[in-house]
């Protein structure tokens, strides 16, 4: 599915209008209830203020900063949601997660950083994810939200651009054979605009749930919050959205996410293999060191056809597991439900562009009985349902 630029712009603007005018209603009408309001109230404005950078980055054309900045919305809509629906218990562990990185900090800077007397223990994000999918089980929302956000936004985008990781170089530059250009704004296309509509999604649902709590009508704000849900659906047809979301599946079961290029006999980087025309192993899964890695292939299409059969492994053998290799049977499972899962997502001709792989069925050949049983499970996964 396309997304339609001015309808987001719209959309993104209404949700800070709104929030801004409720915050006028709450800053003339009774004071917060309980404690815990004030710093809920926070953290609408942080999501709002990093919401407005968004939209002014957006006017702009640049949209390549776009996730990184949509990636903070979502820690804050994270830690915004846990002290507001959350007890005294998850503000003491957001304080010592705090005072574990400013001692921590104030030891390698001393002088610039001040310590605290506590001792302090970290919070990591993905459990704070699983906390708050507790805290929206108890009023009946549902609990997978928190951490399918935190797969497919934030650990995604920690992979891709906010660590300064190889791929968040690669997308900068224009390899030929003779020369490298420098891409200084490089076209996300439809990914930077859904940043955008998934950031004013999360600033959207963050001021409504805790204004409504606090006796204001925030029927406007479900409105917008719907509405935005409803454009930042990904197209199924997407090749590059279908590696995103099998990158974000390995990640949810534990797997370090590589792609590796070949050299040639003098260190020379060789330029990404052409997928119809490989041969052998193009990606590997070590249960026991949870390793996935990846050749780095020429086509969006071709990378989600090896990921899509890596995570074929993933499921088949957890992390943990010592790594055996794969048995020519497993691989014919493996191959055949990845081309399902291909498909699926309109990436067509898994088979036909690797059958001169190992073990790969040649087309027309029978799938082994298993194989559509591990494609629903991947197709699961990437959708993020219940895991
Ligand atoms: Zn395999």
């Amino acid at each position: 599915m396309e997304l339609d630029v001015a309808k987001v712009g719209i959309l993104a603007g209404r949700t800070l209008d709104e929030i801004e005018r409720l915050s006028l209603s709450i800053s003339l009408g009774p004071t917060a209830r309980a404690p815990h309001h004030g710093l809920a109230l926070g953290s609408i404005a942080r999501a709002h203020g990093l919401l407005a950078s968004m939209t002014v980055l957006e006017v702009q054309g640049r949209r390549d900063a776009l996730g990184v900045l949509n990636r903070a919305i979502f820690e804050v809509w994270l830690l915004g949601l846990v002290v507001h629906l959350g007890d005294e218990s998850d503000l003491e562990k957001i304080d010592s997660d705090d005072a574990h990185f400013r001692n921590k900090l104030a030891k390698q800077l001393p002088g610039l950083v001040e310590p605290v007397a506590a001792v302090g223990h970290p919070w990591p994000v993905f459990q704070r994810a699983e906390r708050l999918g507790e805290l929206f089980a108890a009023r009946g929302l549902d609990a997978t939200v928190p951490t399918t956000w935190y797969r497919s936004l934030y650990a995604i985008e920690s992979l891709n651009g906010a660590h300064a990781g190889l791929d968040s170089l690669r997308r900068h530059l224009d390899v030929g054979a003779e020369k490298v250009a420098i891409i200084f704004s490089p076209d996300e296309g439809s990914a930077g605009l859904a940043h955008l509509a998934s950031g004013a999604h999360l600033a959207g649902m963050l001021a409504q749930m805790i204004y409504n709590d606090l006796g204001l009508d925030t029927t406007t704000l479900s409105e917008l919050a719907a509405s935005m849900l409803e454009l930042e659906q990904p197209g199924r047809d997407d090749a590059k959205e279908l590696c995103r979301r099998l990158v974000g599946a390995a990640i949810g079961l534990g797997a370090h996410v590589t792609t590796m290029s070949l050299t040639d006999g003098l260190g020379q980087v060789v330029p990404p293999v052409p997928i119809t025309a490989a041969t052998g192993c193009l990606g590997e899964w070590h249960p026991d060191t949870g390793a996935l890695w990846t050749l780095d292939v020429d086509s969006d299409s071709g990378r989600a056809m090896v990921l899509a059969h890596e995570l074929g492994h993933v499921v088949l053998h957890p992390k943990g597991e010592p790594s055996l290799g794969p048995t020519l049977a497993e691989e014919a499972t493996v191959h055949h439900a990845a081309s399902i899962v291909c498909d699926r997502f309109a990436v067509p001709g898994y088979l036909a562009d690797l059958a001169r792989a190992d073990g790969c069925p040649r087309p027309g050949e029978a799938a082994p009985a298993d194989a559509a049983a591990l494609a629903a499970r991947i197709i699961q996964l990437v959708n993020g349902e219940a895991q």
